[in-house]
């Protein structure tokens, strides 16, 4: 009897939401992203700490060389972030004072930070409801007798429709820049991004597919954007004596530009390259834990899982789903809470960048307002969107319970 009763009392506790006071699905938190460091890594780096050159030296040659390779462009910079490697690409594009940007509000704050890096104005065009990435259609509005660039960002890894924005920048005499901080091993019309427009942008951060702690990479085809790249790199430094106005001897080097110091060390080149060698196997993972979740997912009316344009292959950086807010009975906000009470480490991605308040001062100084930046579907999807784990260490036994987590919170939130 009494054994009875406790039968009864741990299944209705499983079943009410951790937030309600039942018990969580599981006892630690998951998060929604992290590296994977194998021994092999740690046995790379320290091998450089143990060698002659400790910053830029063979090691970031070697890991510049074998990623241009690995995303299909002729030249690679690598430099000390995502974020430098976004400003290094638009110095080489030429931006400056008066120039516009165009890029999506559906991004990290860096994607339109560089821009103004520049004196520059980022200009935010909306997005594609299907796909949540930068709609073409509403870069064509967006242009101006000042529009420089278009940064389009292939956001949670699924490559942007490439073929139309490429025919506006031919039109319309822009570069192309794009943001693949999500998108290393991500595939437009069977070529892997990195080697598709003026200059592809990379991160190594740890939550990327491949981290050196802190990290980016800029790719390009072309030679004069490489060149610039190179110099900015390095304070706006040459010692190349064809790009030399002078030559006092074998000591003299001359600043023909103001770059800054954004080098990446060999320290960090030794673990880019270790990691570069298993993006296949981390991708293949990531694949498969998008599999789980969009087969356990697919049939649930409350959410819609993430739709995938058939010009591109993505590679599951983010895995977002989008909330049904018109089949619950409880917001974004509340089902976040109870799945973060579930320990399952959910996150959003991303505040429209528009909203943030240096950008609602830049929009409009007095009234703080979204004047001007203002995006509907950016709008509408931010108030749905909720990113669930997503990393290659994680086991089917993680990936179970985020399932089970999300089915139980959303079990009791339907309307
Ligand atoms: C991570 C990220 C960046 C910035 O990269 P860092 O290496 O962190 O500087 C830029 N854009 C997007 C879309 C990102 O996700």
């Amino acid at each position: 009897m009494l054994k009875g009763c406790r039968t009864l009392d741990y299944k209705n506790d499983s079943a009410l939401p951790a937030i309600e006071g039942g018990r969580p699905v599981r006892d630690k938190m998951l998060p929604y992203a992290r590296q994977l460091i194998e021994q092999d890594d740690i046995d790379a780096v320290t091998e450089v700490l143990r060698s002659d050159w400790l910053t830029t030296g063979p090691t970031v040659a070697e890991f510049e060389r074998r990623f241009a390779a690995r995303v299909g462009a002729r030249y690679a910079v690598a430099v000390s972030s995502g974020t430098a490697a976004l400003h290094a690409a638009c110095f080489a594009a030429g931006l400056g004072r008066g120039d516009e940007v165009i890029t999506s509000p559906l991004t990290f704050v860096a994607s339109a930070n560089c821009a103004l890096f520049l004196g520059a104005k980022p200009v935010f065009a909306d997005i594609d409801p299907d796909t949540y990435n930068i709609d073409p259609a509403e870069i064509e509005k967006k242009i101006t007798a000042q529009t420089k660039a278009i940064i389009p960002v292939h956001f949670t890894g699924q490559p942007c429709d490439l073929d139309a924005i490429h025919d506006i920048a031919r039109r319309c005499k822009l570069s192309v820049i794009e943001d693949a901080a999500h998108a290393l091993g991500a595939e437009y019309k069977g070529r892997p991004v990195g080697g598709l427009s003026d200059m592809t942008v990379f991160s190594f951060h740890p939550v990327k597919h491949i981290t050196t702690g802190e990290g980016g990479m800029v790719t390009t085809n072309d030679e004069e954007l490489y060149q610039w790249l190179l110099l900015f790199r390095n304070h706006g430094i040459t010692r190349d004596p064809e790009m030399m106005t002078e030559n006092h001897g074998p000591w003299y080097y001359e600043a023909l530009d103001l770059g800054f110091n954004y080098r990446l060390t060999d320290i960090q080149a030794a673990l880019g390259l270790s990691q570069l060698r298993k993006l296949d196997r981390f991708l293949a993972r990531r694949r498969a834990i998008a599999a789980i979740y969009n087969e356990a997912f697919a049939q649930i009316p409350a959410v819609r899982i993430p739709w995938q344009a058939p010009y591109g292959r993505t590679a599951w950086h983010l895995y977002v789903l989008s909330l049904n807010l018109e089949q619950l009975k409880k917001d974004r906000a509340e089902i976040f809470a109870a799945l973060r009470a579930e320990n399952i480490g959910v996150n959003v991605h991303y505040i429209p960048v528009y909203r943030h308040p240096y950008y609602r001062w830049l929009g409009d100084p007095d009234s703080c307002s979204l004047q001007g930046f203002y995006c509907y579907q950016a709008e509408e999807l931010y108030r749905r969107l909720i990113t669930l784990p997503l990393f290659p260490a994680m086991t089917d036994r993680d990936a179970a319970d985020v399932v089970a987590a999300v089915r139980k919170v959303l079990a009791r939130a339907a309307a």
